[in-house]
């Protein structure tokens, strides 16, 4: 949506002398996508997300930064840190509390660098300070710095593991991972295809496993995206 309306308003900043007349198309297009949006409402419910408040996460090294450059992917990762048969909620908060440790205290960086983090036990942590209030808005997200170049546009899920070899996530992770990416893809508008790997945008083995499954965890959310429609009319 903010792309659109910044392309508007180039189109009418360039025709200036038009604009009395191009503004009637434009308010008639613009009526119509609202009322085709009611049409299809979604209603994704939301996920559990445990903020950093919950898990007892220290202040960040500073104000994350918010940024409003159109948010238009999710990128999927994979923690790297041993596989555990613990599948407890105690389990996934303490862990978001040694990554965090880890990217500042060892990265250097403000705080921990994905937005959010999946445990084993498909209990979903907020990672750097804001990125769910951002989510729950929609209209905005938190920089990150979980994939160079993708910080400011994409959305970063650390998957709690390392998938390489024969380890998959279990079936908690797994569809939990589904229904989080469904509700995120809500939120900012995104297509269920706009789903990528880690080692889609940099080199790296990450998200391991997960990287060949993505053609199936698109499909996954799809189905979640589209039995959440609501037809009214
Ligand atoms: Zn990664």
């Amino acid at each position: 949506m903010r792309k659109i309306k910044l392309s508007r308003r180039g189109v009418l900043g360039g025709l200036t002398g038009l604009a009395v007349v191009s503004a009637v198309p434009l308010v008639a297009t613009n009526a119509f996508a609202d009322s085709a949006t009611k049409k299809h409402k979604r209603d994704v419910p939301k996920p559990d997300i445990f903020s950093c408040d919950d898990w007892g996460a220290r202040p960040a090294n500073g104000t994350p930064v918010k940024v409003n450059n159109g948010t238009n992917k999710i990128i999927v990762h994979h923690t790297a840190f041993p596989n555990t048969t613990d599948h407890s909620k105690d389990y996934a908060f303490q862990n978001s509390r040694d990554i965090q440790d880890l990217h500042m205290d060892q990265n250097g960086w403000m705080d921990t660098g994905q937005h959010f983090t999946n445990s084993q036990g498909g209990f979903i942590t907020e990672g750097r300070h804001g990125s769910l209030d951002a989510l729950l808005d929609g209209g905005y997200q938190i920089e990150g710095a979980h994939c160079v170049g993708q910080n400011d546009q994409a959305i970063g899920i650390e998957n709690d593991g390392t998938f390489l070899d024969s380890d998959q996530p279990s079936q908690e992770q797994w569809n939990s991972l589904i229904n989080f990416c469904a509700f995120i893809c809500q939120q900012y508008k995104l297509a269920s295809s706009e789903i990528y790997g880690h080692m889609d945008f940099n080199s790296t083995q990450c998200p391991g496993n997960i990287h060949d499954r993505l053609p199936e965890l698109r499909d996954a959310v799809q189905k979640v995206l589209d039995g959440s429609r609501h037809h009214h009319g």
